[in-house]
């Protein structure tokens, strides 16, 4: 493509709003613009980055038997009641009305139109197991965009859906998908884990999610330091044991603590180490109250609460709610005479305290000399915090390290929620009628995109990926004006694209420097200068990612482009 006639809007200034590197750098070298927060354009650039990602997973996704359609983002409220979702989503889901009046939503995710396809079309177990996928686009009335196409509130997602006739079956393409997106993503050149995650509302088990290493990450990752094992931060389990400190029963004592309210004040305020505090957070869970305790220089973790109850819905209750169970400011809460309908649990680790600290369940009181099961009882306990850094690693290897991540992908056996809700059977070799189990998974297709320009940028601007970028070789002349520059490129822009590369070609009458700049920006693997030794059919070649540059004679020209675009 000539320069000349493409649309490729580059800018010299960084863009205010941007605040992370791929953002500013997407928006710079022209690869997107912004309609409105959360909404984007994939200009002509950026569209061909899009396409060589949607290509690899189109690759993968077919490779492993999943079959490829199109489902519409305008979806019916019909089929979102009949599983539920209309009312339990939230303001994420984008909804809409006809003119007749009738509700629509436009689709976040498609488990309700896939389930509804499937159940009218199989109905027998011959027909399964199935594996279909769409590269589509999805909305969501995100709470805060950011991050350019990182957080969108319309965004390009890849959506596979499975249907079995049983676990094995389920496990089986689960593990196939899981390969084949450590296959896509490694091809995307990408430094990702894959990591234990929380099936959060979309329900389910078993689910892992792939996260794309980085400082802006908004996840962060357990990792060991001496194995593979990682998890998101909310999954993974803390092994750690404690032991009782060797001292005797203490009293037990309400004292005055005008005024402290956190741990750290308390803790300083009557000369205890943090770690003999305990921690009391009410929870509402489904509709009860739950007073988690865990001790004061941990973080109570509320997906662990969530799951050991077997509970829905878990949030921190609010002031007003905890006044009104408790009798007691948030400041001031505690495990002694708690009301019966509260339920206490606790973290392992606070089985271990002798004489600590606790709320008094009144304002400006704390109990000192606190032995739990003496002073209160504790219903369970269970793991409950957050790991921290340092704490042995679950598999037994190593100790946990944190790191950040960009989620990109992220697979789950779902099970049969939505089969069940939408009545989704099939008749197995006997004629009886069965629920389907279901899996599914996803990539942020257009998340994608930015979470690699995030990964590879540098001060001068993006450095893709061969098998993403824009284009394979960027092609100009140093001197504008020199008919000689001028002729031997054209000849060379026609040669490299009849050997299949695909060549951008600054034809544009600019200055050496202003093209050196743009080039160094959009990020093509490959800069092609034909400059002084054009009389001689010499070329200057220069890679971008390691900013090596070497005279090439024109005749090895091909063949230096293909080693430079493989190696
Ligand atoms: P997040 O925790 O980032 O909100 P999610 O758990 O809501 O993600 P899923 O419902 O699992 O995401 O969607 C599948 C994939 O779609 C995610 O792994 C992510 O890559 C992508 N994705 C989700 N929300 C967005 C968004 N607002 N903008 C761009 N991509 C997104
Ligand atoms: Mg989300």
């Amino acid at each position: 493509m000539r320069q000349s006639q493409a649309f490729i809007p580059t800018l010299r200034e960084v863009p205010a709003d941007a605040e992370v590197k791929s953002h500013q750098l997407l928006l710079r070298a022209g690869f997107i613009r912004q309609s409105t927060s959360g909404v984007y354009t994939f200009l002509p650039l950026g569209q061909r980055v899009l396409q060589k990602v949607e290509a690899i997973i189109r690759e993968e996704m077919n490779r492993i038997g999943a079959m490829e359609l199109l489902m519409p983002a305008l979806q019916p409220a019909e089929l979102w009641q009949q599983s539920g979702r209309w009312y339990s989503y939230g303001p994420e889901l984008m909804r809409l009305k006809d003119r007749h009046e009738r509700d629509f939503a436009l689709g976040p995710t498609h488990e309700e139109m896939i389930t509804a396809i499937v159940r009218d079309e199989v109905k027998t177990y011959k027909r399964l197991p199935l594996v279909l996928y769409q590269i589509q686009t999805k909305f969501r009335d995100e709470k805060r965009p950011r991050f350019g196409l990182l957080r969108g509130r319309e965004f390009i997602m890849k959506d596979a859906y499975s249907f079995h006739t049983s676990k094995e079956s389920l496990d089986e393409t689960y593990n196939n998908m899981y390969e084949a997106y450590a296959n896509i993503f490694r091809r995307c050149g990408l430094n990702f884990r894959a990591v234990i995650a929380d099936s959060g509302a979309i329900g389910g088990k078993d689910t892992h999610e792939f996260m794309v290493l980085s400082d802006i990450g908004e996840d962060t990752i357990a990792y060991s330091d001496a194995s593979d094992y990682a998890a998101n931060i909310e999954m993974a389990p803390v092994v750690a044991t404690y032991e009782k400190r060797n001292e005797p029963p203490a009293e037990l004592k309400k004292v005055a603590t005008p005024g402290q309210k956190t741990i750290a004040e308390v803790a300083s305020y009557l000369q205890v180490a943090s770690e003999h505090c305990i921690k009391s957070l009410l929870f509402h869970v489904d509709g009860r109250y739950v007073l988690v305790l865990v001790r004061g220089d941990h973080e109570a973790n509320e997906v662990k609460v969530k799951n050991v109850l077997d509970a829905t819905v878990v949030r921190l209750a609010t002031p007003e709610e905890t006044r009104q169970v408790m009798n007691a400011p948030v400041g001031s809460l505690g495990p002694i005479g708690v009301k019966e309908e509260v339920k206490v649990i606790a973290d392992h680790a606070i089985a271990a305290i002798v004489n600590g600290v606790c709320g008094a369940n009144e304002e400006g009181y704390h109990y000192t000399g606190v032995n739990p099961g003496r002073d209160f009882p504790v219903s369970q306990y269970a793991d409950l915090r957050f790991v921290q850094e340092g704490d042995p690693a679950p598999d037994g290897k190593g100790t946990i390290r944190f790191a950040r991540g960009i989620e990109v992908g992220h697979v789950f056996k779902l099970g049969t929620k939505y089969s069940e809700a939408m009545n989704a059977v099939y008749l197995d070799e006997n004629g009886q009628a069965q629920t389907m189990i279901m899996g599914c998974y996803g990539i942020g297709v257009s998340r994608l995109v930015a979470a690699i320009a995030e990964q590879f940028a540098d001060e001068h601007g993006l450095v893709w990926p061969v098998s993403v970028a824009p284009f394979h070789v960027h092609l100009l002349t140093a001197n504008a004006k020199s008919d000689e520059q001028r002729a031997l490129a054209e000849e060379w822009y026609d040669k490299l694209g009849q050997a299949g590369f695909d060549v951008l070609y600054d034809d544009r009458p600019e200055r050496a420097g202003v093209k050196f700049a743009d080039s160094d920006l959009i990020g093509i693997p490959l800069r092609v200068t034909v400059g002084k030794r054009a009389g001689e059919g010499v070329v200057e070649v220069k890679v971008r990612k390691t900013g090596e540059s070497f005279d090439v004679p024109v005749a090895d020209l091909i063949e230096t482009v293909r080693r430079l675009l493989q190696g």
